[in-house]
């Protein structure tokens, strides 16, 4: 098997197996070859897990801030060395394109841990004079964190965890998603490389029980999961009991609008980008694109066009821009979102069928329009490379309607009137917004949801508020005055 890691599970500094568990066969989604079996963790791996991250947390958290970020750093160098081979083993899980992984995947999450490792020695409390007495503040981390990965991004959102976790003093243990369990592995097994003392950074594998025997154990401290919007409230609730911190990136259906004074071809592209991507596998996907009704049929034919010249293929070879969707169970998922779009009306522009022949999980790049608020197209998340156009005629109506969802992760607005495009960005109900491009993420700026898609923001400063506490001192400076 071209993929198969030394062992399932990464913990306290050492590559772990325990065949007691049951098998996860991870499969390549373009040609349908398994590439490496795993085991899921037996609760002896879990506990082992948590009781080395909570044993070594307490001496991280007393390492000198500067010293932690310099362990981070040399990690962000290693991953940019092994940037080409963690990309290809990134295209065999995911079965996205190599193109994207080699500037996307790894990459950002170099960027995260470089980010954050400046960061660590940055982060100071405050002194709040009292007269004659005065409090000072200091941020503490939070102990054992528990990070829980979905399977579109998966040594990315590794990364995005791992990175502000670790430079802040905390321990963690992370379960990638079950249908992309290989990238984690080698992201821990870097870390150590780089300086990372054993414990402070274990993968265990395993499907949704595995996670919810993480984030309901006494020891854990925080969660952290990336995710769908209905596991969200699974792990929320579990959390909950156990006052447990939480940050939630979960689902959307976020709304393009492109006003009829926009440019053309930008909007087309913002538009691919935000469904294209990745075959549509991106939670901040701007999948309900509003186009206002004056360039409605000039945006679809220019859409039409660069859409059917998109090159599917072996994601392997460079020169492909799109590759088949993450497993088997997504093709079937996205096929149905298609046959219900079209049973309810919507039109058919381009695509709209599975691509490639034998066992890949190809479909074609497609796109509706005439979709309307109602149909199931325009309200629930599909993953996949299905585009749903709608018409607007005004400002207030199109506002109104894109903030008619229970999600509110991403949005974008097109225009080139930027009195506009302001003004209605404020008005817009989602966690990040874009005026005049689409689904950048740089980990300087703050990313995560409103309403139902999520609690919390990873990367940039915000980031420290997720993964550290507190501690107010009172420092009295005179005789303590009673009145008994
Ligand atoms: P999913 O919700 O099925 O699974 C996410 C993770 O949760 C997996 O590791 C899974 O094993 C685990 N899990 C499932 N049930 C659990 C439970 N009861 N307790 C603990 N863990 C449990 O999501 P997915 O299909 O892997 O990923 C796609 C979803 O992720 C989409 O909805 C997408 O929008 C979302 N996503 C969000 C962001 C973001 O940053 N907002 C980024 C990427 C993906």
């Amino acid at each position: 098997m071209r993929a198969q890691p030394r062992a399932s599970h990464f913990v306290d500094g050492a590559y772990v197996e325990d065949a007691g568990g049951t098998p996860i066969d991870v499969v390549h989604p373009a040609t349908g070859e398994i590439i490496a079996r795993l085991h899921e963790a037996t609760p002896a791996i879990v506990d082992r897990a948590l009781a080395a991250a909570e044993r070594a947390q307490s001496r991280w958290a007393r390492m000198k801030p500067v010293e932690r970020g310099r362990i981070l750093r040399r990690a962000a160098e290693i991953l940019r060395e092994r940037n080409r081979e963690l990309s290809v083993l990134e295209t065999l899980d995911t079965g996205k394109p190599l193109q994207e992984t080699l500037v996307a995947d790894a990459a950002s999450g170099a960027d995260s841990l470089e980010y954050f490792a400046g960061l660590a020695a940055t982060v100071t409390g405050e002194t709040v004079p009292l007269g004659r007495d005065f409090v000072y503040t200091i941020r503490e981390p939070l102990g054992v964190c528990v990070g829980i990965g979905a399977w579109n991004y998966p040594i990315q959102i590794a990364c995005w965890k791992a990175a502000p976790a670790l430079s802040l003093g905390n321990a963690m243990v992370f379960k990638p998603s079950e249908t992309t369990p290989l990238s984690a592995l080698r992201l821990a097994e870097i870390l150590h490389e780089a300086g990372l003392p054993a414990g402070l950074y274990n993968v265990v594998q395993g499907r949704g029980a595995v996670g919810a025997s993480l984030v309901s154990d006494p020891r854990v401290a925080k969660v952290s999961l990336t995710g769908s919007v209905p596991t969200g409230r699974r792990v929320y609730a579990m959390a909950a009991e156990g006052v447990r911190h939480v940050t939630m990136e979960l689902g959307g259906k976020s709304p393009l609008i492109v006003f009829d004074d926009a440019d053309i071809d930008s909007a087309v592209g913002g538009a691919m980008l935000g469904n294209f991507y990745s075959a549509g596998q991106v939670c901040s996907n701007g999948t309900r694109v509003f186009v206002q009704k004056g360039i409605k049929d000039r945006f679809l034919r220019r859409l039409k066009e660069r859409t059917e010249r998109i090159v599917l293929g072996d994601p392997l070879d460079e020169t492909t821009q799109m590759g088949p969707l993450v497993s088997a169970a997504q093709l079937d998922k996205v096929l149905g979102y298609i046959a219900t779009a079209q049973a309810e009306g919507a039109r058919l522009v381009t695509g709209g069928a599975r691509a490639g022949q034998n066992d890949g999980c190809f479909v074609q790049p497609t796109v509706f329009a005439d979709v309307t608020d109602d149909m199931t197209l325009a309200r629930e998340e599909v993953f996949g490379p299905v585009m749903a156009v709608l018409d607007f005629e005004s400002e207030d109506e199109v506002v109104a309607r894109a903030n008619a969802s229970e999600f509110g992760l991403a949005a974008g607005v097109f225009t080139a009137d930027l009195t506009r495009a302001h003004r209605v960005v404020a008005a817009l109900e989602a966690g990040t917004c874009w005026i005049n491009a689409y689904n950048l993420t740089p980990v300087e700026a703050p990313f995560g949801g409103a309403k139902m898609s999520g609690v919390g923001r990873e990367n940039s400063k915000a980031a420290i508020e997720h993964y550290t506490q507190v501690k107010s001192v009172y420092v009295g400076l005179g005789p303590v005055e009673a009145p008994y």
